[in-house]
């Protein structure tokens, strides 16, 4: 019932279904509800390997010895699983705008009404790379919303390039139009994920509500075209398609079109929202692994408003784990949630917590499934 009015689109306040119930209850709602949210990202990232042979070709200009000294020390004390980290994050997705002008059916963004939907400053921007452009390799631009709807974003990608970070957005690809193409290129973006996901309008909308994939195709056309017409070899195009049921048929129509276009790349993701049927969730759910989880030293997600996550879990009024904009990176990254939440890889004895740790995500995330006793400690 939780999850039939969660994908409908009322807002879900976690506080309210979890008040009153025993901690046996709260893990199982919270497991099951956090567990939705949190697949997208595991399916598609804990697989370390697989980030990294899809990214390398795009990360390693941006290297140099100090994020190579840190990328190894981050390496070692993930294996090493410890919970107090001299190393920093170096991935990083930073979201521009958590607002979206599409209504796709399994996300929550068009319809969850929170003060958490809102547009990132340049000026805060900013003071983010400030805090983390030492050991910055990757900041990807987007998480809960549409990129392209922040007039600032082709500021910010040249500010990222200016320090040395290297770059990547995802768009539904709507909102841009060719008087746009300069600013793109001259932002020296390093990696530009256009979705597409249908060929003709009538299947596009089944999932794309609100769009238009006449347009979409339109300008990875024009992309590609002055890419190729002024030599440029960034950004790196990686067209991302959903393979929904409904597109099926139409799945050669895509691949001719990407093809005669010339994009540089196309990437097909198995359709894992519970969209086609609930049983893809669940499918994906078995395959988790029991690894530790390389979010907890590698990564950090950040929120318009500078709130830290762990990872992106792809909903609202999650908890923070500290805000980049009035704390340290240094601060937030050995702080007690993040401690705690390594914690939960090692086996060992029982762990003390404070109730207050039930809040955080990665205590029930699927990711996390090593079975150990808990002492509650005040
Ligand atoms: S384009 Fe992305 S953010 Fe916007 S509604 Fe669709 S899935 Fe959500
Ligand atoms: S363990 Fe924590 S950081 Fe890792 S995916 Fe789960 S919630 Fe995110």
């Amino acid at each position: 019932m939780i999850k039939e009015k969660y994908f409908k689109g009322d807002r879900f306040s976690l506080i309210l279904v979890l008040k009153g119930q025993s901690i046996d209850k709260k893990f199982e709602i919270y497991y099951n509800i956090r567990s939705l949210n949190l697949i997208m990202i595991l399916t598609s990232y804990n697989n370390l390997s697989l980030f990294i042979k899809r990214h390398f070709k795009t990360l390693w200009p941006y290297l140099n010895i100090t994020k190579i000294f840190n990328i190894l020390l981050a390496l070692f004390e993930m294996k090493t699983k410890r919970a107090k980290c001299f190393s920093r994050p170096f991935i990083y997705r930073v979201d521009p705008c958590s607002l979206c002008n599409l209504r796709c059916v399994s996300c929550v963004t068009p319809w969850v009404k929170t003060k958490e939907k809102r547009l990132l400053a340049l000026e805060d921007f900013k003071k983010i790379v400030q805090k983390i452009k030492k050991f910055a390799l990757r900041t990807s631009l987007y998480d809960m919303g549409e990129p392209l709807l922040n007039k600032d974003i082709y500021k910010m990608i040249n500010y990222a390039s200016d320090n040395g970070i290297s770059t990547l957005i995802s768009t539904n690809f709507n909102l841009f139009n060719q008087s746009q193409l300069e600013s793109l290129f001259n932002s020296r973006l390093t990696v530009l994920e256009p979705c597409l996901d249908g060929f003709s309008q009538e299947n596009y909308i089944k999932y794309r509500q609100n769009g238009q994939v006449e347009i979409v195709k339109q300008n990875i056309k024009e992309v590609m075209e002055y890419k190729r017409k002024n030599q440029k070899n960034l950004p790196v195009v990686d067209v991302q398609v959903v393979t929904f049921d409904h597109i099926k048929e139409e799945l050669p129509l895509i691949a001719n079109f990407l093809k005669k276009c010339k994009v540089d790349h196309i990437t097909y993701r198995q359709e894992i929202l519970g969209f086609n049927s609930p049983q893809t969730t669940i499918a994906y759910k078995e395959k988790i692994n029991e690894k530790p989880c390389f979010w907890l030293y590698l990564g950090m997600m950040i929120r318009p408003d500078g709130s830290v996550y762990p990872c992106c879990g792809r909903d609202f009024d999650r908890f923070s784990y500290g805000n980049i904009l009035n704390q340290d990176l240094s601060q937030i990254w050995n702080n007690k949630y993040y401690q705690f939440s390594r914690s939960l890889f090692k086996k060992g004895p029982d762990l003390p917590y404070d109730p207050e740790m039930l809040k955080i995500p990665c205590f029930t995330c699927p990711q996390f499934k090593i079975h150990r006793k808990m002492k509650i400690t005040s």
